[in-house]
């Protein structure tokens, strides 16, 4: 199998175990498709390091990589221990205070001054993602006394919820305004926006996106049981979803995750909008070069529930096999994706009501019926070759642009593969450079069928409205070296 037949893409977040160059390299060449920036860590440096040097291995490698900035978002944390963790033991009694001090066995500082004014008596108190559980004994300014219900150990700026609190939160903080302004300036393709509670905080954020003049898209993080008070408006606004596991699993209590997963994905799917789901896919492989049986089949279903893109955390960030869990992930795909029954979602229930929608139906239905050996989307903006994504065709779609930045954000969206062209004005111009990258790459051969789609007329750059039936002619051009291939062309 080579990379670009795998259909649902794999988001790897960078950290101290994919930072230098070598590493990141490694990452792309092992599967990345989407780099993600946490902004809950690492300075603007580091980050504007991480951005060079991805663009770079990009155009070396021949491989579209898109970036996603993941905003901190109003995130509770634990400050800073003086060993940089500490244990926690049950039934101790621990203070938490809202002071600015390095904390030990017995105190932990956190960032939430609120602390003292939200909590109660018995209110739950849960670190790192739940996996330590307090409870609150007493409120005793600045401090607040905590017995522990489970331990464990508790690192540096791990994060905290209090699901019984009513949080005095913003949508974006000071930081994340500063950490915005930084991520738009350095053209990241994907702004993911943390604690998303209603549609109005997409907005916001987009406005402040339009007024920078930035084509970044936004990803709407669902992690809080508000958002899903609001889930329809929320992704409608936003460009794409990601479905938060760790904190949405404390929110809502872990029994209801699953099947929430499910709808958001559902939902997701219908509006035709990239959804990504995140959080402990491949766990045990931060510590273990193999996952265990729970996590490979968590990987599976997350695909058959119809994921674009999954998502690695500490995995590939911080994690001792970075690569080896990117590669699982990979390998995992590609064996589900052999499932044939879940391709071409299409019906005359779906709604037609674009001219693009049409158009991509049909080049669905076209390619499927004509045995067509690929779709191929010429595309400005990449929209009509979202659609065609849509419809989960089993043939590979490619999107057919001139446009780099295109490029790099098709990177999240299942199934899309991207060619760069230069710039064309005739129907002859496109379907040369079509045939001659088909024939260089190795995904056709004279006389296949191949399924276009563009809008006509071509000279005046319109928009989606017409559908092509190709055959690939002889154009006397042989497949390329393996090593000068495109990366994710290669065997
Ligand atoms: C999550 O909570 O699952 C998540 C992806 O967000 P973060 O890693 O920023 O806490």
């Amino acid at each position: 199998m080579r990379l670009y037949q795998r259909k649902v893409k794999i988001v790897a977040t960078l950290g101290p175990s994919t930072s230098t160059e070598e590493q990141i390299e490694n990452a792309i060449r092992s599967g990345m498709n989407v780099a993600r920036l946490n902004f809950s860590h690492g300075t603007h440096e580091l980050h504007l390091k991480n951005i060079q040097t991805i663009r770079s291995l990009s155009k070396k490698l021949n491989a579209p990589v898109a970036i996603l900035q993941d905003l901190q978002g109003p995130k509770i944390r634990v400050g800073q221990f003086k060993e940089g963790q500490i244990k926690l033991e049950r039934d101790q009694i621990v203070r938490m205070t809202t002071e600015n001090v390095v904390g030990d066995e017995n105190l932990i500082p956190t960032d939430l001054l609120s602390l003292t004014d939200i909590v109660k008596p018995n209110f739950k108190v849960l670190l790192d993602d739940g996996l330590i559980e307090l409870q609150v004994i007493k409120i005793d300014k600045p401090f607040v006394l905590l017995k522990v219900i489970y331990g464990g150990v508790l690192k540096n700026r791990k994060g905290i919820n209090i699901p019984e609190a009513q949080l005095p939160i913003k949508s974006l903080t000071d930081k994340d305004l500063l950490d915005l302004d930084f991520g738009l300036s350095n053209q990241v393709d994907y702004v993911a926006l943390s604690f998303v509670r209603h549609g109005r905080d997409i907005r916001t954020i987009k406005e402040i996106i339009e007024k920078k003049n930035s084509a970044a898209k936004v990803i709407a993080k669902i992690e809080m049981l508000e958002a899903l008070d609001n889930i329809d408006e929320i992704i409608r606004l936003s460009d794409g979803v990601m479905v938060a596991r760790g904190d949405l699993a404390v929110e809502v209590g872990q029994s209801r995750l699953p099947g929430i997963q499910k709808k958001i994905i559902n939902l997701c799917n219908e509006l035709n909008k990239p959804v990504i789901t995140a959080t402990q896919m491949l766990d045990s492989m931060v510590e273990n070069p193999r996952p265990t049986r729970a996590e490979i089949t968590d990987v599976a279903n997350a695909v058959l529930d119809g994921s674009d893109a999954l998502m690695l955390s500490a995995e590939s960030a911080s994690g001792k096999y970075p690569f080896k869990a990117i590669q699982t992930m990979n390998e995992i795909i590609f064996e589900v994706e052999k499932n044939e029954e879940k391709y071409y979602r299409l019906s005359l229930e779906n709604e037609f009501l674009s001219i693009p929608s049409g158009i991509a139906a049909s080049a669905c239905l076209c390619a499927l019926k004509l045995n067509a050996k690929a779709i191929v989307c010429l595309t400005t903006s990449g929209k009509t070759a979202q659609i065609i994504s849509g419809f989960r065709p089993q043939v590979p779609i490619y999107a057919m642009t001139n446009q780099i930045s295109v490029l790099n954000k098709l990177e999240l969206v299942w199934g899309l593969q991207t060619l760069l062209i230069n710039d064309y004005k005739t129907m002859d111009e496109i379907l040369s450079q079509l045939d001659n990258m088909m024939m260089k790459f190795g995904i056709a051969k004279t006389g296949d069928r191949v399924i276009l789609t563009l809008g006509q007329p071509i000279e005046l750059g319109s928009k989606t409205n017409s559908l092509y039936v190709h055959t690939v002619s002889d154009c006397l051009v042989s497949k390329l070296e393996n090593e000068s291939l495109p990366l994710r062309f290669r065997s």
